[in-house]
Parts: structure tokens; C-alpha cells; sequence
């Protein structure tokens, strides 16, 4: 097969490992910068170009699309898609799954457990919204936030109700959500494939911390999942529609809660931990189903 890689840099690991996992199976691999392909979308034969040339023969396309370059990466992964081209995941899932408010409500539609989260855009109600939420201790969230930034930990109403008035003044949207103390600041990774987790990883906060991300200091480890975890992290991908995902799950006392679902997961941390070779197993889903014009949704929300 012919497969494109849609990343703004070749030399991140999940991109070099996609790479070399798909010459290693005999496939022809081609890195394209999102931000570097154009198209034509008036014409009648859908078309990218890409450094003066149009970009042709390809099977399949594997989107590894940054938060910062939503908007534009998906508008290249739908004229691939427009083009016949296979997409690992489809460009109205990862859309979808970049608005976080809309992905707890979708999840929560289909009865998936998620910590009781609430939204609000008016400053008039915080007291309401904080009740609405148990009251302290509670977590609150900047909506565009990765790797944990914009994310607090609020232990009483009374700073709680500041912070709230702070980023409110600040016009950043913001949602406040119940905090779960028994996940002791541990979260987990189940890599989705194609309906399967394939991997999973524990990742834990540094001491005096809550936040489990890497990048804030967190480490990760190997965890067995129970049955009742694998299923809701199967079926979150599902929900969003994603055949390749990161869902990040908190063990409460009352079952696994999700809290994220992520459509362009780093395959580092999760590879190294697991000691699996992660980026084979999307080679091998493209493999066994991809095709020509199988995007199911051509780019239709
Ligand atoms: P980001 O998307 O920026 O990583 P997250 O929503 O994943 O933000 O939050 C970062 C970390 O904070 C999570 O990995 C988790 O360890 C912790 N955390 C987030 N929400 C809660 C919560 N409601 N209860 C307990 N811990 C939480």
C-alpha cells in the first residue's frame, strides 16, 4: 500500500515509528505537513497538491493531527477522503472529538460513565454550578487545555467560586467537574484499536500532585484492566466513532470513568511501557480494512 502520514514533523517518535513499522511490512510510506498540503475544492476531481505536485496513488492516510491544527488538518484529511482515500480515523470523529464538551455529551448519551462534569457561560450561577457538581472539592478545566495545563484542583467552594470568576473574566470556557480522590492521582491509557484495546499503561501523578501527565512529571506503568474497563474504553471509541484511540479512564469506587477520549494518541509512552509494538498493529488494521471509498461519512458531520 501507499500511505500517507499527516504530521507536521517527521521526527516525532509516533511518526518515525508509523514509518518505519510500515516499510517493515512493505509498504510505501510518504510523511505529508499538514499545514503544507493544498487542494482544490472546486474542482470535480478532488485533488491535494504538495510541494508544486499533486498527491496521487495513495491507499491510505493516517492522520496525526495536533490540537493547534484541528481546523485545517481535518479539512485535508476530508479532501483525502473526498479523493477515496482510506483514513485510520475519519475526519468527522477527530472534529468531534477535539470539542471536549461535546464528547462528554455524546459519551454520556450512551450511558458511559464520566465523573458528573458541568458547563456554564454566565458568571451569574457559579454557586449553582459548583452545588451541581457535590460542591468542593472539585476540578476545574480549561476547555483548549492539553497536557494538563489549565487544569486545578479547587478544595473548597470559596476557591473554587474565585478560580471560576477568574477564568470567566478571563473569557476562557471553562467546566467544572467532580473530583475523583480514590483514583489517587492514577489514571489509565487503554489504546484502542480497531475495537480492541491492545495496550494499556498506568500513569501516575508525582508526589503532591494530582495530575498524572507526563509532561507534568507523572510516570507510567504496566496495569492489568479489569474486563469492566476494557469494555468502556472499547466502547468510547466507539461512541466517537474512532478506530484508532487513547481513552483515558479514572477508577472510581463506582466503576471506570472516562475522562478522555484522544484521536491522535502518542504511541512513546505507551510503546515503551508496554514494550508492544503499537505502531505495527495500526499497519496491520490499515491492512485488513482499508479500500477505496470506504469512508463511511465523506466528511458529513
Ligand atoms: P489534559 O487533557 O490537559 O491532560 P485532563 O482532563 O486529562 O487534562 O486532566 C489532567 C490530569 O488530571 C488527568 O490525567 C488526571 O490524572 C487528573 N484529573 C483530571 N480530572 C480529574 C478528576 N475529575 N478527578 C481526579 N483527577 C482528575
Amino acid at each position: 500500500m501507499k500511505i500517507a502520514v499527516l504530521s507536521r514533523n517527521p521526527r516525532l517518535y509516533s511518526t518515525r515509528r508509523l514509518v518505519e513499522a510500515g516499510e517493515q511490512r512493505g509498504h510505501e510510506m510518504v510523511v505529508i505537513d499538514t499545514l503544507r498540503a493544498y487542494m482544490n475544492i472546486a474542482s470535480h476531481k478532488p485533488q491535494i497538491h504538495y510541494r508544486g505536485k499533486p498527491l496521487e496513488g495513495f491507499d491510505a492516510v493516517i492522520p496525526r493531527i495536533g490540537a493547534s491544527v484541528t481546523f485545517y488538518g481535518c479539512a485535508v484529511l476530508r479532501q483525502f477522503e473526498m479523493m477515496g482515500v482510506f483514513p485510520l480515523n475519519e475526519s468527522v470523529a477527530i472534529a468531534r472529538s477535539r470539542d471536549k464538551l461535546r464528547s462528554l455529551q455524546l459519551l454520556s448519551r450512551r450511558g458511559i460513565g464520566l465523573p458528573v462534569t458541568g458547563f456554564a457561560h454566565s458568571p451569574d450561577d457559579i454557586a449553582d454550578l459548583i452545588q451541581m457538581v457535590n460542591g468542593a472539592p472539585l476540578v476545574i478545566k480549561v476547555l483548549e487545555g492539553t497536557q494538563g495545563i489549565g487544569v486545578v484542583l479547587c478544595e473548597t467552594s470559596t476557591a473554587a467560586e474565585s478560580v471560576i470568576e477568574a477564568f470567566m473574566g478571563l473569557k476562557q470556557d471553562i467546566m467544572v467537574q467532580e473530583y475523583i480522590k480514590e483514583a489517587g492521582g492514577a489514571d489509565i491509557r487503554c489504546f484502542v484499536v480497531g475495537g480492541k484495546v491492545i495496550a494499556a499503561m498506568k500513569r501516575q501523578a508525582k508526589a503532591g500532585e494530582f495530575r498524572s501527565n507526563l509532561h507534568r512529571g507523572g510516570t507510567a506503568s504496566l496495569i492489568k484492566i479489569t474486563p469492566e474497563e476494557r469494555m468502556t474504553a472499547i466502547r468510547a471509541a466507539k461512541v466517537m466513532g474512532l478506530s484508532v484511540a487513547g481513552v483515558d479512564i479514572l477508577r472510581s469506587n463506582h466503576g471506570p470513568l472516562v475522562m478522555e477520549v484522544n484521536s491522535s494518541p502518542g504511541l512513546e509512552g505507551i510503546e515503551v511501557t508496554t514494550c508492544k509494538d503499537v505502531a505495527s498493529m495500526i499497519i496491520q488494521y490499515l491492512e485488513t480494512n482499508g479500500g477505496p471509498h470506504l469512508t463511511r461519512t465523506k466528511g458529513k458531520g
